[in-house]
């Protein structure tokens, strides 16, 4: 395979969505510094001072596969990212969605949904729109003669160990076997017959991932969030949706004045998240020495990244304000090396 032939498949898909300026950030007088200026481009435009202290503006520019306004839903953000990646799973193949982007740029919005009944128009995330698509598409007449079964897993990776979101956050071992197959030992795997169910389980997953904290943010930033559709016939794994709400990218402050814990958590995400770069990098391509046993995330998605039939879509989310600006540049940035090839 060639370049343009990965380009040509689509396996990667790279976007950005901006979130809508929140209230904290509108009662500070934060400054709107993001725009769309088409379907396919964002700008950063940063204030900058010149040493004779007038002021300008530096703008930078960045192409994205599509790039989400502040005025766009999660069904819309959905429809040009995951959902054309249900169809892989049916056809066999490996399909990963990811969220990335610094804390509160909107990554569990887009992906977990908003429950919290103050979003009611679009409270269902790019989890619950796949699962509701991949229901739909059991019915077609094509597939509906393969007997699939659908399955659900929901388990969160914090500070380099799995605990299973689905059965009170136990703590799993991840094992390799002679076969260079990875397993999460003792993952529960929910069956699921509807929607409902599914929608059932995220909530279930979301309470357990931030019951006992003292704040759900601070501990939601700190840990990979991973949600799985698995597609089984007759037992054997016909197709797997990973659809991720990454750690918050956000670490440079965690180096300074952080106890040793935080200054730990802090480097095992950024290893994952550099490592994770390298694997979508490598998607599809035979490339042996990719790193996958870096870090946890990237060890547990290796099956997603090396099959012949694998698919990815980034979302990169990011925060309007001109105080995140830094970190909103260095997503972009991020997203940007994701996409070259
Ligand atoms: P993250 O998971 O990246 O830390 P959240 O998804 O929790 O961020 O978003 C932070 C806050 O911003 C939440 O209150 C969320 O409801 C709100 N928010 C995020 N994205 C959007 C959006 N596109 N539209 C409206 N509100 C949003
Ligand atoms: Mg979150």
């Amino acid at each position: 395979l060639t370049t343009a032939d990965l380009i040509e498949e689509h396996r990667i898909c790279v976007c950005v969505r901006k979130r809508p300026l929140n209230k904290k950030e509108l009662s500070m007088k934060d400054l709107d510094v993001i725009t769309v200026p088409s379907k396919d481009v964002v700008m950063v435009h940063e204030p900058k001072q010149k040493v004779d202290l007038t002021r300008y503006l530096e703008n930078q520019r960045f192409r994205f596969d599509y790039a989400f306004d502040d005025s766009t839903t999660n069904e819309m953000v959905y429809r040009f990212t995951a959902r054309p990646l249900v169809e892989t799973i049916f056809e066999r193949g490996m399909a990963t969605c990811f969220a990335y982007g610094q804390t509160g740029s909107g990554k569990t919005h887009t992906m977990g949904g908003d429950f919290s009944g103050k979003n009611q128009d679009c409270a269902k995330g790019v989890y619950a729109l796949a699962a509701r698509d991949v229901f739909l598409m059991l019915k077609k007449p094509n597939y509906k003669k393969l007997d699939l079964q659908v399955y659900a897993t929901f388990f969160e990776i914090y500070s380099g160990k799995v605990f299973d979101l689905l059965n009170r956050k136990s703590k799993l071992r991840v094992l390799e076997d002679g076969k260079q197959q990875v397993h999460v030992v003792g993952l529960q795997e929910k069956d699921v017959k509807c929607t409902e169910e599914v929608l059932k389980l995220i909530e279930v997953g979301n309470s357990c991932r931030t019951s006992g904290q003292t704040s759900a943010n601070a501990h939601s930033s700190r840990s990979h969030a991973v949600f799985q559709i698995i597609l089984r016939r007759q037992g054997k794994m016909h197709g797997k949706f990973s659809l991720i709400d990454l750690a918050g990218n956000e670490r440079g402050a965690d180096t300074s004045n952080a106890d040793r814990q935080t200054r730990l958590e802090g480097a095992e995400i950024n290893k994952s998240l550099l490592a994770l770069k390298e694997c979508i990098r490598a998607l599809g391509r035979n490339k042996p020495h990719t790193q996958f046993r870096d870090s946890k995330l990237t060890l547990i998605l290796r099956d997603s990244f090396i099959g012949q039939n694998s698919r990815t879509c980034m979302i990169a989310t990011i925060s309007p304000g001109m105080t995140s600006c830094e970190n909103t540049l260095n997503t972009l940035r991020y997203a940007n090396r994701v996409k070259e090839l």
